[in-house]
């Protein structure tokens, strides 16, 4: 029986997708084998290669002067990665909006010097307006998370920040639209918008890559001059990068998405504010994220009434983080109309009878 999947990660994959990989894990094209078994030197997997980073260019609009690397390790690895491949000269801020930026800052301190600037969630407008930006030291980079998919905190306009930004964008890829004006280095584990664990996508501007000794998975020069192909790649999880972001380009690209999350967002925050006798939303206005609803119920016993009904109707993976509790609405891209609809009346029906 299919459910209805609104877990943060790994995330619900398209019909159309998983229809796709069900039939390559049998056969890919007529080469006789499994995509599972497919050699990362054959032509066919180059092709896939080359057409996965094709595509992300199209969506994202990616400028002739980025490098696309796609690695193991997941987000986390890059918190060793970066810090190794960041000039040391170089001056570095962590802005932190949550635990993932936090876990960035505390993972990057074992490795090199970087400032701190920690912001809560109804700072951070006034923040980007530049009114607390001229009260630190702006540094050459500014690490940021500009989706903390565990207390639901968004920020969409990063192209306002004054700094060379390298951004974990793990949890927000592909959702709107931005300029790379500003972006030095973005980097995002797959499996919320692209696709599965097992790869994470790395866009890298030419300036940010220097030569250094570090050995070769930690070398960003060697991995980028190899093409991905330094040892093997995630082939499978390369696949299906491929085949979400052809289904993303036939939808319509980020701009279909941008605004179907925009609505669909909108729903769920609404509804909850009409119900705001029975929950509150920690995350003002602003830097609501847009990926993943986060919420308290003000009476515990409603809450775990809610999990366990949201089960019960087939709805999976709606529990908060175990650090922050509450409830947590992951709408990452593949959600459809059809799914939030059947979200909404689920969440609409609960509160009526409460
Ligand atoms: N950053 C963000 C924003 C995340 O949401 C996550 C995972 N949920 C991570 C980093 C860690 O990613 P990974 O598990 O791929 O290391």
């Amino acid at each position: 029986m299919k459910k209805y999947n609104f877990s943060p990660g790994p995330a619900n994959l398209s019909d159309s997708v998983l229809e796709l990989t069900k039939n390559n894990i049998l056969e890919y094209k007529d080469t006789g084998i499994s995509i599972l078994e497919i050699s990362h030197r054959s032509e066919e997997f180059q092709l896939i290669l080359h057409q996965t980073k094709e595509n992300l260019s199209k969506l994202l609009h990616i400028p002739k002067n980025y490098h696309i690397l796609l690695l193991q390790g997941g987000a986390t690895f890059h918190n060793t990665f970066i810090a190794n491949n960041i000039e040391h000269q170089k001056s570095l801020t962590n802005l932190i909006t949550g635990s993932w930026g936090q876990n960035t800052y505390e993972d990057f301190l074992k490795i090199r010097n970087t400032n701190k600037i920690l912001l809560k969630n109804e700072q951070i407008e006034e923040f980007l307006d530049n009114q607390l930006l001229k009260a630190h030291k702006v540094s050459d980079y500014m690490h940021i998370t500009s989706n903390e998919t565990i207390e639901g905190i968004q920020i969409r306009d990063f192209n306002k920040i004054q700094s060379n930004l390298i951004i974990d964008g793990s949890s927000d890829i592909g959702s709107y639209q931005f300029e790379w004006d500003n972006v030095a280095y973005l980097y995002a584990g797959a499996q919320k918008n692209l696709g599965i664990p097992g790869v994470t996508l790395s866009i890298i501007r030419d300036d940010f890559i220097k030569q250094n000794n570090n050995s070769v998975y930690l070398n960003l020069k060697k991995l980028v001059e190899k093409d991905s192909l330094l040892n093997t790649p995630p082939t499978f999880s390369i696949y299906i990068l491929k085949l979400v972001t052809d289904w993303m380009i036939k939808e319509g690209g980020v701009s279909y998405f941008e605004k179907q999350s925009i609505e669909y967002s909108n729903l769920v925050y609404s509804l909850l504010e009409r119900y705001d006798k029975y929950v509150s939303i920690p995350v003002e206005s602003y830097s609501r994220s847009r990926m993943n609803i986060v919420f308290n119920f003000k009476n515990e016993d409603y809450e775990n009434l809610f999990i366990k009904e949201s089960l019960s109707n087939n709805i999976l993976g709606i529990k908060g983080h175990r650090n922050v509790g509450g409830i947590r609405i992951s709408l990452y891209n593949s959600v459809d109309e059809h799914m939030l609809k059947f979200l909404l009346e689920f969440m609409e029906s609960f509160f009526k009878k409460l």
